[in-house]
Formats: structure tokens, sequence, C-alpha cells
């Protein structure tokens, strides 16, 4: 299933910008098989994991967090781009190649020593999702168990940005 997974997946050269290998899950999202089983294999995976919520990186994480979560029976945060969440947040910025972003989180996004998954479709350098984690570990008193990824850009090493965090893709490129 995950080495077939491959053919619905598509390499776009130089997207956004020069240089940019972009992985383009279009056609798994319009696959019903596809999509429905990449989801139960994210089940499968993490059904004894006692996951409370899962978060979501905006904005492919939601897709994928959002279906996990009804396929798990759990809740689903939003981590997202600044100024999209109303009322009070806490905000993490991280360095891009070119600038700097940021992330934002609803203060009231997690219940005390909830178990906490998260999600995003692709890991490549692990700027995006080592930014999530820190919102949440230095703000929450929550139990970050992991993160998990469709697909990982292996040569990026973006686990590595983040320490001791147990780290799951469906999907390595090499
Ligand atoms: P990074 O912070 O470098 O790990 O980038 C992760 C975020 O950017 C994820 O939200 C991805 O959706 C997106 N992204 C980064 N590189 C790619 C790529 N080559 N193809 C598709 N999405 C990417």
């Amino acid at each position: 299933m995950m080495n077939s997974l491959k053919k619905v997946l598509r390499t776009i050269p130089d997207f956004p910008k020069p240089g940019i290998q972009f992985q383009d899950i279009s056609p798994l999202l319009q696959d019903p098989i596809y999509f429905k089983n990449t989801i139960l294999t994210l089940q499968k995976h993490h059904q004894n994991d006692a996951i409370d919520i899962i978060a979501g990186i905006e904005s492919r994480g939601f897709i994928f967090g959002s279906a996990l979560a009804y396929a798990l029976g759990c809740g689903t945060v939003l981590i997202r781009k600044p100024n999209k969440l109303p009322g009070t947040v806490y905000q993490q910025s991280y360095d891009l190649e070119y600038g700097t972003d940021a992330l934002e989180i609803q203060t009231d996004a997690f219940q005390p020593h909830q178990r906490v998954l998260l999600i995003d479709d692709v890991l490549a350098t692990g700027g995006t999702v080592s930014a999530a984690q820190q919102i949440i570990q230095s703000h929450f008193d929550v139990q970050l168990i992991g993160a998990t990824f469709l697909l990982e850009i292996i040569p990026l090493e973006g686990r590595r940005r983040l320490n001791d965090l147990p780290v799951h893709s469906l999907i390595q490129i090499p």
C-alpha cells in the first residue's frame, strides 16, 4: 500500500521557488481509496497511543489531522499562520530560508495532561513542526507524544530538529 501510494503523489519541480521539489498530494486526496487507506494506516499506527487531541499545522495538516481525529475518535486543534485565530493566542516565530514566519495557537487549545499528536503533510527541514513543538511545550502542561507525517524528505534531516520527539512518516523520499 505505501509503495503504491507513491504513485498518487507527484513532484512539481521549482515550485513555489526555483530549486524546490514540491511534493503535491492533490492526486492522493482526489482518490477515495488512497485517501481512505492513508487515514486507516495512520489510525492503525496510532491506535494504541491513547491520543486525546491532534494538533494540525496549517493548512494541509488540517486535512489529515481532522480525518485522523475522526477515525481515532479524538479532538483536533488548529495551529495557524498569524492573525487567523480569534481571541488570545500564543505565537512562535521561526526562521525560513529567507526571513521569518510564525505560528499561533489559542491559549485554551488544550486541557492539562492531554496526550497530543502533531500532524502535517510533509516533513521537510523541520522548521515548521519544530516551532509547533515549541509553542505547545512552552505554554501547555500536556504530553506531546509525537509528530506524524504523510511524507518525509529524508535528505533535509527534519527530524533532527525535533530532539527526542518520536517522529513517524508513511512515505520517505530519499
Ligand atoms: P519545513 O518547515 O521545511 O519542514 O516545511 C514544512 C512545511 O512546508 C509543511 O507544512 C509542508 O506542507 C511544506 N513543505 C515544505 N517543503 C515542501 C515540499 N518539498 N513539498 C511540499 N510541501 C512542502
